[in-house]
C-alpha cells in the first residue's frame, strides 16, 4: 500500500515556490523573521505526532530498553524516515531544512526514536542516494522508506572512531564476491536494521584513501550482531558490535569506486552532523519546556519560583544557547539545501547545540531540584539523552578540529 505522506502533501506547494527561483525570498524570509508557512505546518504535523504519540512513552521505552517499532511505521507512513528522498525512490522529497525541523520536534517528543530516524536518514539513505546506481537505490533505498525496514551505518570500530581512516576491518574481492573480516563497533539501529553501509579497507597500503564502502543485507551469514550496548541514554535504539567473519556479499554491492570510502563518510557524517544537532535541539527544548512548566508551579517562599531573578536568569541563558544553536542549525540546513559548501557550518550546529542542549538540560535538573533527579520528571532523561550528542558522529573535540581547519583556510584565501 502506498505510504500516506502528510508531509509531503503539506509541503507540495513550497516545492513548487523553489521550482520558480523562490530560493533568495524564502532565504531572506527565514533570516529576517521567521520559518516560512509550510514549514510552519510542517512542524506543527511533527509536534502533534510528537506530543501525542512520543512523548507519552518516551519514559517507559528508555526504561525497558524498547525500540518503538510501531512508531517507526507510522514515521514512515508520515514520510520521516526518508525526508530528502526525491519521491520516484518513495521519500516525502523534502529538504533538509524540513528535516532539521522534523528532527528536533521527533526527539523532542522522544531523543532515541529521534536517533533512529537520523541514522536512516542521514546516515543510512544519505550515501546511497549520493553515491548508489540506478538499481542500488531501487534495491536499498525504496524499501528503507516506509517505516517496514531501516539501515545502519557501520564506521566505527573496536580500535578508532574519531580516527576513521584508521580502520582495520577489511574486504577482499574473490571471483565476483568480497569478502569482509573484521568488527565495527558502536552501530545505532543494529538489531533492528534490514542493511547495513560498512566501510572496510580494500587496501591498507593507501591507508585512508583504501577504504570501500559496501551495502550489505541484515541479516547475512558470516555476519553476527553483538551484544546490546547498557547505555547512559537513548536506550529505546540498539547499539552493538557486528563482527564480521568471512562474510560474503556480491561484487556489486560496492557503493561507489574503490578507495572512495572515507569521502563518503565524510561526506555523510557533514550531513549527518545536522542530523544530530536537530536531535540535540529536541532534547534542549523538551529540558526548557519542562523547567517553565515546573518553575511556574512549584512555590517557595510564597511565590512561585519562576518569580525569583536567580531561576529567571538561567531560563533566559538556557533559551538564548537553544535559539543561536537553532539558528545555526538551520543555516547548515539551508546551505546544503543551496547546495553550497556547509562543512564549517554543521560542524558549528552540532557542536552548539550539543553543547547546548546538556547544558539546558543540567540546568534544568537544577531547577527542578530534587525532583529533577527522579525518574518520575523527564528531565533526568533529558540529561542522560543530551550527552551523547557531544560524542556520536564526530566529538566536540573533533568539531573544533573541524571548525578551526576550514576557518584557518579561510584566512589563508
Ligand atoms: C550510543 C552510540 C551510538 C553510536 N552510533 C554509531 C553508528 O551508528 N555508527 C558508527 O560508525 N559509530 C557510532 N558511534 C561511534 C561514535 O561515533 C564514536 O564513539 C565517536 O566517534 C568517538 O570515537 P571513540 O569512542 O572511539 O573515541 P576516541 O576516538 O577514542 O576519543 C576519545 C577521546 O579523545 C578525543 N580525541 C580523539 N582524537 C582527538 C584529536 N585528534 N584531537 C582532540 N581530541 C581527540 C575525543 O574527542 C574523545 O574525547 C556511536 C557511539 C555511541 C556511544
Amino acid at each position: 500500500m502506498m505510504a500516506v505522506r502528510l508531509v509531503a502533501r503539506i509541503y507540495g506547494s513550497a516545492t513548487r515556490a523553489l521550482c520558480f527561483g523562490g530560493w533568495r525570498s524564502l532565504h531572506t524570509v527565514y533570516q529576517m523573521a521567521e520559518l516560512p508557512e509550510t514549514h510552519q505546518m510542517l512542524r506543527q504535523t511533527c509536534r502533534n505526532f510528537a506530543e501525542n504519540e512520543l512523548m507519552p512513552v518516551a519514559a517507559q521505552l528508555d526504561k525497558e530498553h524498547k525500540f518503538p517499532a510501531e512508531k517507526v511505521k507510522k514515521m514512515g507512513e508520515l514520510g520521516l524516515l526518508a525526508m530528502d528522498v526525491p519521491e520516484k525512490y518513495g521519500g516525502a522529497g523534502l529538504d533538509y531544512l524540513a528535516y532539521s525541523i522534523a528532527m528536533e520536534e521527533i526527539s523532542r517528543g522522544c531523543a532515541s526514536t529521534g536517533v533512529i530516524m537520523s541514522v536512516n536518514n542521514s546516515l543510512y539513505l544519505g550515501p546511497i542516494l549520493k553515491h548508489g546506481t540506478e538499481e542500488q537505490k531501487q534495491q536499498w533505498v525504496t524499501p528503507f522508506t516506509s517505516g517496514q525496514k531501516i539501515g545502519c551505518f557501520a564506521l566505527s570500530e573496536p580500535g578508532n572512531g574519531s580516527d576513521a581512516g584508521a580502520a582495520s576491518t577489511t574486504a577482499q574481492l574473490r571471483g565476483d564476491q568480497w569478502v569482509l573480516n573484521g568488527t565495527k563497533a558502536w552501530i545505532t539501529n543494529c538489531w533492528d536494521a534490514s542493511a547495513v553501509v560498512v566501510f572496510a579497507t580494500t587496501d591498507k597500503s593507501l591507508k585512508h584513501k583504501g577504504i570501500s564502502t559496501f551495502l550489505v543485507p541484515l541479516p547475512t551469514p558470516g555476519l553476527s550482531l553483538g551484544k546490546k550496548e547498557d547505555k547512559l541514554g537513548i536506550r529505546a535504539s540498539s547499539t552493538a558490535n557486528l563482527i564480521f567473519e568471512d562474510c560474503q556479499i556480491p561484487k556489486e554491492n560496492l557503493l561507489g569506486q574503490p578507495g572512495m570510502g572515507f569521502r563518503i563518510a565524510m561526506q555523510t557524517l557533514d550531513s549527518g552532523r545536522i542530523g544530530i544537532a536537530s536531535q540535540a535541539l529536541g532534547i534542549g527544548q523538551a529540558a526548557l519546556d519542562c523547567a517553565v512548566d515546573y518553575a511556574e508551579k512549584r512555590i517557595a517562599f510564597g511565590s512561585p519560583i519562576s518569580k525569583l531573578q536567580a531561576i529567571q536568569f538561567k531560563l533566559a541563558d538556557m533559551a538564548v544557547a537553544l535559539e543561536s544553536a537553532r539558528l545555526l542549525t538551520w543555516r547548515a540546513a539551508m546551505l546544503k539545501d543551496a547546495g553550497k559548501p556547509y562543512t564549517k557550518e554543521a560542524a558549528m550546529a552540532k557542536l552548539a547545540a550539543s553543547e547546548s542542549a546538556t547544558f539546558i538540560s543540567h540546568q534544568a535538573i537544577q531547577i527542578l531540584g530534587g525532583m529533577g533527579y527522579v525518574t518520575d520528571m523527564p528531565a533526568e532523561r533529558h540529561y542522560r539523552d543530551a550527552r551523547i550528542t557531544e560524542i556520536y558522529e564526530g566529538t566536540s573535540e573533533i568539531q573544533r578540529l573541524v571548525i578551526a581547519n576550514q576557518v584557518l583556510k579561510e584566512y589563508q584565501g
